[in-house]
């Protein structure tokens, strides 16, 4: 069971995302939005943004359940697995093994100490899915990004995805829709929003409901912490990936360059 306490929308808190990931949600998402599917939306987006930039080296720092770190892997790229929740890791490893046959470097850190328990520099760093979201406070946010900019070789790039929450704030409450993921199979929606909380909602075929307390990243709010923290260049990219129903993007990538 997820833990929310009496008051859902007061759970405002960076380190509450390793009790919202709990193993029968993570499982139901793993077994609903099939690799397949995903990779069919995805495409080779960034296998072909690392490739063109002659990256070796990643670093997945938000590996949850390891889609990306078994493309990279797939792809030929020295890869190192990292997530702060140990409940994803070892589905990642597992799924590793059954995707790929590869045994994945995992690594259990929380990204606002990576230097401390990963070591080495890489040529890109990776935080896709929505990730960066559970981070609740402004310090958190550039805590997290410094060790990441900290962990890059000096040509590195950091790649991190967002969903598009100008969108959601902007339509206002009323007009919220619903994101659909593997056709019907789950809804996703926002339940509560607030410039500084959006509530999402996870509805699955048995009818079973999850929730994740997340913070509304602004995409030009994003862009700027990254600049501050020292990015030289920033480039954003629209949706390609997630099927969406409105003409917005549902996600945003933000390519950020070290120098
Ligand atoms: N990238 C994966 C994907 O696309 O399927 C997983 C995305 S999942 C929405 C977010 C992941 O970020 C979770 O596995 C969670 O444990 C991790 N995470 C969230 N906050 C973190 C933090 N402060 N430090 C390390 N990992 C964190």
């Amino acid at each position: 069971m997820q833990e929310f306490g009496d008051n859902p929308v007061d759970v405002r808190e960076t380190g509450h995302y390793t009790e919202e990931y709990v193993p029968s949600f993570v499982e139901k998402w793993d077994s609903l939005i099939d690799w397949d599917k995903r990779s069919q939306s995805e495409g080779n987006f960034f296998i072909d943004l690392l490739r063109k930039r002659g990256v070796r080296s990643v670093l997945d720092v938000a590996t949850g359940t390891g889609y990306h770190s078994v493309q990279l892997l797939d792809a030929g790229f020295e890869t190192v697995s990292a997530d702060g929740s140990a409940e994803m890791l070892a589905q990642a490893f597992a799924n590793g093994v059954r995707y790929g046959d590869h045994i994945l470097r995992v690594v259990q850190a929380d990204w606002r100490w990576l230097n401390r328990d990963v070591h080495g520099e890489y040529d890109a760093i990776v935080c896709l899915g929505n990730s960066f979201t559970h981070l609740f406070s402004e310090r958190d946010r550039r805590k997290a990004l410094a060790e990441f900019y900290a962990m890059l070789k000096h040509d590195g790039v950091l790649i991190l995805d967002q969903r598009n929450y100008d969108a959601i704030l902007d339509s206002g409450f009323s007009s919220k829709h619903t994101f659909y993921y593997c056709g019907e199979d789950v809804a996703v929606e926002p339940e509560y929003m607030d410039e500084g909380l959006c509530r999402m909602r996870y509805r699955f075929p048995d009818e079973s409901v999850y929730h994740l307390n997340m913070y509304p990243l602004r995409k030009e709010y994003t862009r700027r912490l990254m600049t501050e923290v020292g990015f030289q260049r920033i480039e954003t990219y629209g949706d390609f990936q997630h099927t969406y129903r409105d003409e917005q993007p549902d996600f945003f990538v933000h390519v950020a360059e070290k120098e």
